[in-house]
């Protein structure tokens, strides 16, 4: 009959399926554990989007109403300069133009290089110079001519042209001084002559070139310096061709005028091109007005209607300023992205500016996309998982271990009964062969009878032994061992025990040489003990000694009395024992590897017995061995007290 399936599959197997088992329960609850906390983020993730699209509607919805709000408020930009109540409906900083008949005008005061509105030249009195021309290019009278330009000097309309005349004659007559100093008296001259140009403007550089002539070059470059701080001031207005013509110049009259101001330069070319906005809207009759991102991140604002263009300028930085996130929303960054470039992760939320009627997109992005209670959470979810995880490795851990320390006993168990069997078969074989050639008479010799009684004594007694030895184990294990304690002393016993042990031994080649001593000054080695647990215990030791010495013949017992307590070592110089089995071997059933190989017959009970009985009494039992060199077994008993 064939056994079922399952019993025959050997217990290692089952085993190794039990750790297989857990390591993949193991491995299950990591998988889900990571998935668990995989959805968990993106969960989050997904929440900590929608928080954003929340707070950049917010913030774009309030952004354009702060747009229109100015939009509207520019309508009332009628007066200049601005009442400071309306000022304060704008952002700090920020630049009002005002293009209209009047003029341009800004504030806060900002130089204009160049203007788009062309200067007012009042017409020149017909004939008014014909006489003093006819005397300086004619007749190179230079001296008439002047006399002649001298009165003209003193009517308003003609005064700067008049003065401009002098100083030129004055400079073709060598009178250089003169010229300069006419030149001079020119420059606060506000008129125009009939190109457009500054009469001031056209006598401070005439006046830096004649100086230039003159080889006053230090003073020449004096002048240009202070022309080019006029210039840059914006003193004159002056077309776009005029400033870039006087700027260029300023190299020629001595000094390193190098660009002007790119700033400046950029906010009057703002204001020309808001000028020509005007020009059409008034030629078309209509009204528009606009929202534009400038170049260095600035916003111009303008309205026009048929009486003029208002425009506000705001300061690069009107974003940081204007954009306003919700008060619960610390963590939360943005940063604006230009027409054209590429912006958005899953991390980040995109908002087109195009509801607040500007070009580019505003990106969102949250430096803390996991919240403080989903961090908690996941604290949580990882502490439980890995709790979880201990308990399932744990409790497989702890499986194994009963498991196989079951299946270690059961093996020692099993070789247990093996030498017992093998213990008892040898002694009873030699019995039962004896006592057939007893029983059938044919030992006729009687020594050689005798001599088997003897045997047949020893023999029986061997056995006795070996019972009595396995039925006081199994009453110590189970902790029925009934022990009668009373005052022995030690070495008594010991001696007593040698002697009976001596015969064995010696019948076997061994001698046994003890020394046992009593130290000067200390108390007799009285102990309290069961005389025949203790014997035994000490036989036990010998038998070892014996049994495990293959090679040395001799055993040695030793005693002495120290701290109070009794020390009865019984040493060898046999086979010894390896480090890893010192502590096992006092455990039930356990044999020695060396010991099995050498095939040296024990049942593994004897050191047990020997650690049941000394803490029995009270004492413990030590072990010093080394390999190949001996062992001593040190049985420690506390003296009876007095
Ligand atoms: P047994 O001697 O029947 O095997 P014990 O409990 O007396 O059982 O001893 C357990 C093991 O301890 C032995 O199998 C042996 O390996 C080791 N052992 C005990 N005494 C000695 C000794 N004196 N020298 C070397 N090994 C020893």
């Amino acid at each position: 009959m064939s056994r079922p399936l399952l019993t025959r599959i050997p217990a290692r197997q089952w085993l190794t399926v039990l750790l297989g088992g857990v390591a993949c329960l193991a491995l299950w609850q990591v998988w889900l554990t990571v998935r668990l906390l995989e959805q968990d983020q993106s969960l989050e993730l997904q929440r900590s989007r929608e928080r954003l699209g929340e707070i950049a509607d917010l913030a774009l919805a309030q952004l354009s109403r702060s747009l229109g709000d100015w939009q509207i408020g520019l309508h009332e930009l009628n007066a200049f300069p601005p009442s400071p109540s309306l000022r304060a409906r704008f952002l700090k900083g920020a630049t009002f133009l005002r293009i209209s008949q009047d003029g341009i005008q800004v504030f806060p005061q900002r130089p204009l290089l160049f203007t788009p509105v062309p200067p007012v030249v009042h017409p020149q009195t017909p004939g008014a110079f014909d006489v003093a021309d006819k005397l300086e290019l004619r007749e190179q009278q230079y001296d008439r001519a002047i006399a002649a330009l001298q009165p003209l000097t003193l009517r308003p309309q003609t005064r700067p042209e008049a003065l401009l005349r002098i100083a030129r004659i004055q400079n073709k007559s060598s009178l250089q001084e003169g010229a300069l100093n006419t030149y001079k008296s020119l420059t606060s001259e506000t008129a125009f002559d009939p190109s457009g140009t500054p009469y001031a403007l056209l006598a401070a550089s005439a006046r830096c070139r004649l100086l230039m002539n003159l080889g006053r070059r230090q003073e020449a470059s004096i002048e240009a310096d202070a022309l080019r701080t006029r210039l840059l001031d914006g003193r004159w207005p002056l077309s776009r061709e005029a400033f870039d013509y006087r700027w260029s110049e300023l190299d020629r009259l001595g000094i390193a005028a190098g660009s002007p101001p790119k700033q400046a330069i950029d906010f009057s070319t703002l204001v020309a091109q808001l000028y020509n906005r005007w020009q059409i809207a008034q030629s078309s009759g209509t009204s528009p007005s606009g929202r534009e991102s400038q170049p260095d991140s600035s916003l111009l604002i303008w309205n026009s209607t048929s009486n003029g263009l208002s425009a506000l300028l705001t300061l690069p930085d009107w974003l940081d300023t204007t954009l306003k996130l919700a008060p619960n929303s610390t963590d939360v960054h943005w940063k604006l992205l230009l027409p054209g470039t590429s912006g958005g992760t899953d991390l980040t939320v995109t908002r087109s500016m195009a509801e607040a009627q500007l070009p580019g997109r505003l990106e969102f992005l949250s430096i803390q996309p996991i919240s403080g209670a989903a961090s908690n959470r996941r604290m949580l979810l990882l502490g439980g998982a890995a709790l979880m995880l201990l308990v399932i490795l744990g409790s497989g851990y702890v499986v194994y271990r009963a498991i196989s320390r079951e299946l270690r006993v059961a093996q020692l168990q099993s070789d247990f009964v093996a030498a017992v069997s093998h213990e008892f078969r040898s002694p009873l074989t030699t019995l039962r062969t004896i006592t057939e050639l007893l029983a059938q008479n044919r030992i006729s010799d009687e020594s050689r009878r005798r001599q088997s009684y003897v045997f047949l004594d020893h023999e029986t007694n061997r056995l006795h032994r070996l019972v009595e030895d396995l039925l006081d184990f199994g009453r110590m294990e189970s902790g029925r061992k009934q022990y009668r304690f009373e005052p022995h002393d030690a070495f008594d016993l010991v001696r007593a025990t040698v002697n009976d042990f001596t015969e064995h031994a010696e019948a076997q080649g061994f001698s046994v040489e003890a020394d046992l001593v009593t130290p000067e000054g200390a108390s007799a080695s009285t102990i309290r003990v069961d005389e025949e647990a203790f014997r035994r215990a000490v036989r036990n030791l010998l038998d070892n000694a014996v049994k495990y010495s293959p090679v040395c013949r001799t055993v040695w017992v030793d005693g002495t009395i120290c701290d109070h307590r009794v020390l009865i070592s019984v040493r060898d110089q046999g086979m010894g024992i390896g480090t890893e089995e010192k502590q096992a071997i006092f455990q039930k059933f356990v044999r020695g590897q060396a010991a099995k190989k050498a095939g040296i017959k024990g049942t593994g009970i004897g050191l047990a017995m020997v650690r049941q009985i000394s803490e029995a009494m009270g004492g413990e039992i030590r072990v010093q061995s080394e390999v190949g060199v001996g062992s001593t077994f040190t049985l420690l008993l506390p003296l009876a007290e007095d």
